[in-house]
């Protein structure tokens, strides 16, 4: 692997690491490896079960970003955001197109969108939250081009993708709207016989107006605020400390927005009237989960 080429080709730095949040030290029977996992350079280590990551090994793909159910691993003003920006310029059902930034941009795809808009990144750096984002909560048909992911030298974000994209499937179901994600590996029942001419955006380039510009400076803003909120230490697992108080008590900040989104969208459909699917699919879900074996239990409290 070629690290300082992906390196120049992904731009941006190493994300910071908060190893406290991680679920291996909150709780002692956690055994997560989900970063490790999808970090094809291995860049990533578990020293003392607790993540570190080393920065001449780093590519900057983001997809550690994504798939850590507690946001240890996090980027100031990642390339998402301008993304999110591209996005909220285009007229807001018009299907569309994600390509990662090692593919070539070809102006041609079988799959049936206005646009293909090509992001900085590896296509697993968004998180769910901005999935649902980019796809208008459901609103807008939203492709990612994952067809060359089994080939590509980061291959394990290939999972994170694909997970990635089933639980927002999944949530847009539970709240009583029409899944609008597809994959070209997964989905390839729609995609065009025959390729079709469509032109290519750059994802870094809004075409932002003067309202947008200053929309976007204080969006910034209270993201820094948002991040200097985040930097409080989480509670650490205490050996000595009664049950109730090892668990962290916030929830990690993207599964927090997440949710918010989610309980907007599911209001919003109750008022509308609509049926609802209460059964959430658990499965692929973005929430770290702890399991506990009855027959091992102790009912120590
Ligand atoms: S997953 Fe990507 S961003 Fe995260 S440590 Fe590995 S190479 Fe760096
Ligand atoms: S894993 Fe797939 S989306 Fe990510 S960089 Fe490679 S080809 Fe692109």
């Amino acid at each position: 692997m070629d690290i300082p080429l992906l390196q120049e080709r992904f731009g941006g730095r190493a994300p910071q690491v908060r190893a406290e949040s991680c679920l291996n030290a909150r709780h002692r029977h956690a055994d997560c490896t989900r970063c490790v996992d999808a970090c094809a350079p291995a860049a990533i280590a578990l020293e003392d079960r607790l993540p570190e990551l080393d920065p001449d090994l780093c590519v900057h793909c983001g997809a550690c970003v994504a798939t850590c159910p507690t946001d240890v691993f996090s980027q100031l003003s990642p390339p998402e955001k301008t993304l999110a920006l591209t996005f909220e310029q285009l007229p807001g059902a018009a299907p569309l197109e994600l390509i990662c930034s090692l593919v070539e941009p070809a102006k041609t795809t079988h799959a049936p969108v206005a646009a293909r808009v090509q992001h900085r990144r590896c296509l697993a750096a968004l998180t769910p939250e901005q999935l649902l984002t980019l796809s208008g909560d459901g609103a807008r048909p939203l492709w990612l081009d994952d067809s060359a992911c089994a080939a590509c030298p980061l291959h394990p974000a290939h999972a994170v993708i694909r997970a990635s994209v089933a639980t927002v499937n999944g949530l847009l179901a539970a709240v009583g709207r029409t899944p609008s994600l597809a994959l070209h590996t997964e989905d390839a029942d729609r995609l065009l016989d025959e390729p079709i001419q469509r032109p290519v955006l750059d994802g870094m380039r809004p075409q932002v107006s003067r309202r947008g510009f200053f929309g976007a400076l204080r969006k910034m803003a209270e993201d820094r605020v948002e991040q200097a909120l985040e930097e409080e230490p989480a509670p650490m697992l205490r050996a000595a400390a009664p049950v109730d108080q090892r668990l962290p008590r916030q929830l990690p900040p993207s599964r927090k927005r997440l949710l918010d989104r989610l309980a907007r969208l599911a209001s919003f459909e109750e008022a509308a009237e609509a049926p609802l699917d209460r059964e959430v699919p658990l499965a692929g879900l973005p929430f770290a989960a702890v399991h506990v074996d009855p027959a091992a239990c102790s009912g120590c409290g």
